[in-house]
């Protein structure tokens, strides 16, 4: 009996401890964003990769290789807040990058604020916030577990990229000035720089890393991965004749800063500026959990000009690699390995060139977008005897306007049925169109009306959704529009994503399972031990919290 009593006890006990909660946190996570990253890259520049970057971070860590964004449209602004509150924009309210505003009667931009003023420059590239963005992010929820003790920074050279991974109730983001080459921030997060950040600005990297061409790190017969550099599916930087290496950046650069954006080095600035902050508001130095968001641009801006397959996005990420491995270096020195979390994931990907595709027999196009508004115009005239019914067309959306609509005492729900036939079968390259009053009563058991239904924000979003056909898109980067990249598709080739995991906590090893773009912040949510995001939709990855 006794030894039943003791094997009993011992028992309680060890139920006790398994059930014991874990609740170390480490000391520091790094959530970085590689603008337009498709997860085949690393794989095909692997050879050309050093061995402390993406190699150690998918050799020592875990990469869940089927990450998918779940809705459209596939844009910077949306892809990083649905990163971070584990939402859609049906949810989080970040419909596209722009959008027409319904309650504002204005077409808007998903950082800007007119309540706010820059903080360590001028002008409109510093009245930006993230007032516009609705659930709380993963980085909003670690602030309110350590009672707002926690150090929560963002840095991008993008605005949006920097304001929307930080939350609401960050301490501070930070984004580039194209006019000074400095970084800035805004009143809703401060009064002025502190001074790491305002020393930083006084080094003039931008003005150093536009003095100098831009050349391949590697010589350039080594790239054969990648097309020859002078492609006709490249777009050229102003000034320039042909897209090919040399770029001779302090030609071209003019007065402003905005060219180090569409060089790898607006990432190597990215990076020494995280390692500034780290440094210079103790990032990582106590107990409590400290959240910096790096968003990597210049993979964006390189890619829409050149594409996937040329000698310049090639180099972009060879570089990039080199910046992996300083961060982590660095974190290893600073912080101690095993002691802070490191994810990586992209916004969005990119479709390959259509016309690339149609010279190698491809299905794939433009849509003649100029007209679309037009036609759709004389449709309304035409069925209604009211053209002006159509407010306008962004996002591939079609905006209605729905005062005047109801003033005549037509019927919303028939008009935009008769705007989604008419586009399926009389607008080249269009699959589908869809309507918002479908999206907002039907459910859907197909992806693609799903993906659409996800990302759908009455008010924000448009009345009806023109789905182009797989390789089809409006236009391209600048120049006559078929050169470079794009994205914004519910696709595959926009949707798919890399998902690294490294360090804390972090098993070496990969899966095929699906895991989608709002499972990251609930996955974050377990590792840390912290609530969830309030309108968190997405799920745990099961690989990574058992
Ligand atoms: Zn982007
Ligand atoms: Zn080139
Ligand atoms: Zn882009």
């Amino acid at each position: 009996m006794k030894k039943l009593l003791l094997l009993a006890a011992l028992f309680c006990i060890s139920q006790a401890s398994a059930q014991t909660p874990n609740t170390n946190r480490p000391r520091l996570v790094v959530g970085i964003v590689v603008d337009q990253m498709r997860p085949d890259y690393i794989i095909r520049y692997w050879n050309k990769l050093g061995n402390a970057g993406f190699k150690r971070i998918l050799k020592e860590g875990f990469n869940c290789r089927n990450t998918q964004y779940n809705y459209a449209p596939t844009y910077t602004g949306p892809g990083h807040a649905s990163i971070y509150t584990g939402t859609t924009p049906s949810m989080h309210g970040i419909a596209g990058n722009d959008w027409f505003d319904v309650a504002a009667n204005d077409t808007v931009y998903c950082a800007s604020d007119e309540k706010v003023t820059a903080v360590g420059g001028e002008g409109r590239e510093g009245m930006m916030s993230p007032s516009r963005l609705l659930t709380t992010t993963i980085t909003d929820q670690l602030q309110l577990s350590t009672q707002m003790k926690a150090k929560v920074v963002g840095i991008s050279l993008k605005d949006r990229g920097a304001i929307l991974p930080a939350g609401r109730s960050a301490d501070a983001a930070y984004w580039f000035d194209g006019k000074t080459g400095n970084w800035i921030s805004s009143t809703w997060y401060m009064n002025s720089l502190p001074k790491w950040a305002q020393d930083f600005n006084e080094r003039k990297w931008s003005e150093e890393y536009l003095s100098q061409p831009w050349k391949t790190v590697l010589p350039i017969n080594y790239y054969t991965e990648s097309d020859p550099d002078d492609s006709p599916y490249e777009a050229l930087f102003r000034g320039e004749t042909k897209p090919v290496f040399p770029h001779d950046l302090p030609a071209l650069r003019g007065t402003s800063f905005d060219l180090l954006r569409r060089t790898p080095f607006g990432n190597t600035l990215t990076k020494d500026f995280g390692l500034a902050a780290i440094l210079g508001e103790q990032m990582g130095a106590d107990s409590i959990t400290d959240f910096l968001c790096l968003s990597f641009s210049s993979t964006d801006y390189v890619g829409h000009q050149y594409g996937p397959n040329a000698i310049e996005t090639e180099d972009t990420y060879i570089r990039l690699d080199r910046d992996m491995a300083d961060l982590l270096t660095f974190l290893d020195n600073r912080i101690g390995k095993g002691k802070y979390l490191v994810y990586l994931t992209a916004d969005h990907a990119c479709m390959e060139n259509p016309k690339h595709m149609m010279d190698h027999k491809i299905h794939a196009g433009f849509v003649p977008s100029a007209g679309i508004e037009d036609s759709l115009r004389s449709l309304l005239n035409r069925t209604y005897g009211h053209p002006e019914y159509i407010r306008c067309f962004i996002n591939d959306q079609v905006y209605l306007h729905e005062d005047k609509i109801l003033a005549d005492k037509n019927d919303i729900c028939a008009i935009e049925a008769t705007i989604a036939r008419y586009a399926k079968d009389h607008i080249q390259g269009v699959y589908l169109g869809l309507t918002s009053c479908d999206l907002e009563t039907e459910s859907y058991d197909d992806m693609i009306r799903q993906r659409i239904q996800n990302g759908h924000f009455h008010g924000r979003s448009g009345n009806v959704w023109l789905v182009y056909a797989p390789g089809w898109t409006e236009r391209l980067y600048g120049g006559d529009g078929t050169q470079g990249t794009t994205h914004g598709s519910p696709y595959a080739y926009d949707a798919h994503v890399p998902l690294y995991w490294f360090g804390w906590n972090i098993p070496a090893g990969s899966s095929t399972d699906l895991v989608n773009i709002t499972d990251i912040a609930p996955t974050l949510s377990f590792l840390l031990n912290i609530t969830l995001p309030n309108g968190c939709t997405g799920n745990k990855i099961d690989a990574l919290v058992k």
